[in-house]
């Protein structure tokens, strides 16, 4: 016995890859002329599912700064 040899790690680049959801997005969407939220890749309008230009698409930002009235 002996002489044995350890068995060769396996390395799968692709094993730690996760799934994040797609970001949240705002861009105008040139058919319904109005902002809309984007979370699918490519870009797309979820009212009238048309492509839209990512050149008009930014990453949608939730108005955290603003301070709520009321006192
Ligand atoms: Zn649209």
């Amino acid at each position: 016995m002996g002489g044995r040899t350890a068995p060769p790690e396996r390395h799968d680049p692709m094993t730690n890859e996760i799934a994040e959801p797609p970001a949240m997005r705002e861009g105008g969407c040139p058919y319904c002329e109005r902002t809309v939220l984007v979370y699918e890749e490519p870009p797309r309008c979820p009212l009238c599912a048309c492509p839209l230009d990512e050149q008009t698409v930014k990453p949608f930002v939730f108005p955290e700064d603003r301070v709520p009235e009321g006192d």
